[in-house]
C-alpha cells in the first residue's frame, strides 16, 4: 500500500556515478513541484569512497534540485519486497539557472546545441552488464541456459520491475563472466534514455538485494577478468524524427553526416574518456583483448572498436534498415553518469559536424600489434591508460572546457584525483574490491 505520508525521493545523478537526494512525503511532492529540495554545491565532491574532495565553495552556497515529473519511478510490488519511489530531477541555481555541475542538464544543452546548429536529434540505449552475487558463478557458461537457470527467480522479477517502472524490455542474459548479467531496453530520446539507464540500474539493485543479493556495476570486478560495460547505441534524426544516419550507397552504409558525428567522437575521445570512463578500475577494463576499447578506432564487425557499426538484423527494405542502424560507443562503464557519457559523445559528434570531418575509415585488424607511429599515420592512438593520463588530457583541453564550461571540468578533476588519492598504494585486486562496494 502507497500512503500519503510515504516517502519518495527528489534526486540527482552526480560525477561520482551515484544517485542521490532528498526524500519528501509524497503528500507534498506537488508543492514541491517549483521549489524542489535545497542542495548544496559541494555534494558534488562526495566521492563514492567518503572522502570529500577539495571544495572552491566549502560550506558556501545554495542549490535546489527541481523534480522532472516525466522522470517518476513508483514501483510498489509488496509480495516482492520492492518499493522504489524516486524522481530525476535537474540543480539549478537560485535564480532557475541551470547548474553547471548538474549533468543532466549538461546533457539537455548539448542536446540543444546539436539541434540548433544542425537541426538533429539523438536517439538511444545503454547495455547494462553487472555481477549478481546470488549465484553460483562458475566459468565456462556465458550464455548458458544452465548460468540462466541458476539465477532463479531474478531475470523474472527483474523484467516484472522494469516493466513496472515504464522501460521498455529487450534482452536479458547470463553474460560471459562467471556470475555476469546483461540487461537492455529499447531505444529512447537521449535524455530519456540517459534517465532510464539510470532508473535501471537503481532497479536492477533494488531486485538483487529483494533476493538479499548484491548487483555490481563496477567496471571490473577481478583484474583477470571480464569487464563490465555500459554500451552506448545511438542513432542521429532529423527534426522530423526521420532516420539520417544511413546510405546505401556509402561503405558500410554510413551517412556523411554519422561520418562527421563519429569522426568528431573519435577525434576528441582520448580527450573526454575520463567523462566515459571515469575510475581507475575503468582502466583495467579498457586493455586490448577484452572486447571493451583500447584505441578511438571506427570499426564494423569489432568488438573491440571504440565506435562500431551495428548490424541490421532482417529488416524488410531499405526504410527498415534506415530506421534500425545505430553505432555503438563501447568505452564506457557505470563509474561514469550516463548523462556525462551522452553528453560527451552529443559535444563531440557537434564538433565533427560543425567542422566538416570526413567519415574514419573502418579498421579491421588487431590494433595492438601496431605501434604508435603506425597508429598515428593512420590517426589513432592508444587511448589513455589511467584515470590520471585522461584527466590530464581533459583538464587541457580547451575543446573540453569550452564544451562543457570550466567548472564542471575542474570540479570533475578535483573529484576524481580524490578518487585517485584514495586508491594509492592498493594493488588492482584491492581497487577492484573498492570498486565492487561502491558501484
Ligand atoms: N564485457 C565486455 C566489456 O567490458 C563487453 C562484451 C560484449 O561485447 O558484450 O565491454
Ligand atoms: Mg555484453
Amino acid at each position: 500500500m502507497q500512503l500519503d505520508t510515504d516517502l519518495i525521493m527528489i534526486c540527482t545523478h552526480d560525477i561520482a556515478g551515484q544517485l542521490r537526494g532528498k526524500a519528501v512525503p509524497r503528500r507534498n511532492l506537488q508543492s514541491r513541484a517549483e521549489a524542489g529540495i535545497g542542495w548544496t554545491p559541494t555534494n558534488v565532491f562526495i566521492t563514492s569512497f567518503g572522502p570529500i574532495a577539495p571544495s572552491p565553495w566549502g560550506a558556501l552556497g545554495d542549490l535546489y534540485i527541481k523534480p522532472d515529473f516525466s522522470a517518476q519511478v513508483d514501483v510498489n510490488l509488496p509480495d516482492q519486497n520492492i518499493k522504489e519511489a524516486f524522481i530525476l530531477g535537474n540543480i539549478k541555481t537560485l535564480d532557475g539557472k541551470a547548474w553547471e555541475c548538474c549533468l543532466r542538464s549538461q546533457l539537455a544543452s548539448a542536446l540543444s546545441r546539436l539541434q540548433e546548429r544542425h537541426g538533429l536529434q539523438l536517439r538511444a540505449s545503454f547495455e547494462h552488464e553487472f555481477h549478481y552475487s546470488n549465484t553460483e558463478a562458475q566459468p565456462g557458461l556465458g550464455y548458458a541456459y544452465r548460468a540462466h537457470r541458476r539465477l532463479g527467480a531474478f531475470p523474472d522479477r527483474l523484467m516484472q520491475v522494469l516493466e513496472t517502472a515504464g522501460l521498455t524490455l529487450d534482452t536479458f542474459m547470463p553474460e560471459y563472466g562467471p556470475g555476469q548479467c546483461e540487461v537492455t531496453i529499447g531505444h529512447q530520446p537521449a535524455l530519456r534514455a540517459a534517465d532510464e539507464a539510470v532508473i535501471l540500474q537503481e532497479l536492477v539493485r533494488a531486485t538483487a538485494r529483494s533476493f538479499e543479493g548484491r548487483a555490481s556495476f563496477s567496471p571490473i570486478v577481478d583484474p583477470e577478468g571480464v569487464g563490465n560495460g555500459l554500451h552506448l547505441h545511438f542513432s542521429l534524426q532529423d527534426g522530423s524524427g526521420e532516420p539520417v544516419g544511413y546510405d546505401v550507397d556509402n561503405p558500410h552504409n554510413v551517412s556523411d553526416v554519422a561520418g562527421a558525428f563519429v569522426a568528431g567522437i573519435l577525434k576528441h575521445m582520448p580527450d573526454f574518456l575520463a567523462l566515459t570512463a571515469s575510475s581507475v578500475a575503468s582502466y583495467l577494463r579498457l586493455t586490448p583483448h577484452r572486447w571493451s576499447a583500447a584505441f578511438n578506432n571506427f570499426g564494423a564487425q569489432d568488438r573491440e572498436a571504440a565506435v562500431r557499426v551495428c548490424p541490421v538484423f532482417q529488416a524488410e527494405n531499405e526504410e527498415q534498415s534506415a530506421s534500425m542502424f545505430n553505432f555503438e560507443y563501447r568505452a564506457a562503464d557505470a563509474s561514469a553518469s550516463p548523462y556525462l557519457i551522452l553528453a560527451a559523445i552529443v559535444n563531440a559528434g557537434l564538433a565533427g559536424l560543425d567542422e566538416g570531418l570526413k567519415t574514419p575509415e573502418i579498421t579491421h585488424e588487431d590494433l595492438s600489434e601496431l605501434d604508435d607511429k603506425e597508429l598515428a599515420g593512420r590517426g589513432m592512438v592508444r587511448l589513455p591508460q589511467s584515470l590520471d593520463d585522461a584527466l590530464t588530457n581533459l583538464t587541457g583541453s580547451d575543446w573540453a572546457k569550452a564544451s562543457f564550461g570550466e567548472v564542471l571540468v575542474d570540479a570533475f578533476n578535483r573529484h576524481k584525483r580524490t578518487e585517485i588519492d584514495h586508491m594509492f598504494g592498493m594493488s588492482d585486486e584491492e581497487v577492484c574490491e573498492q570498486y565492487y562496494k561502491a558501484y
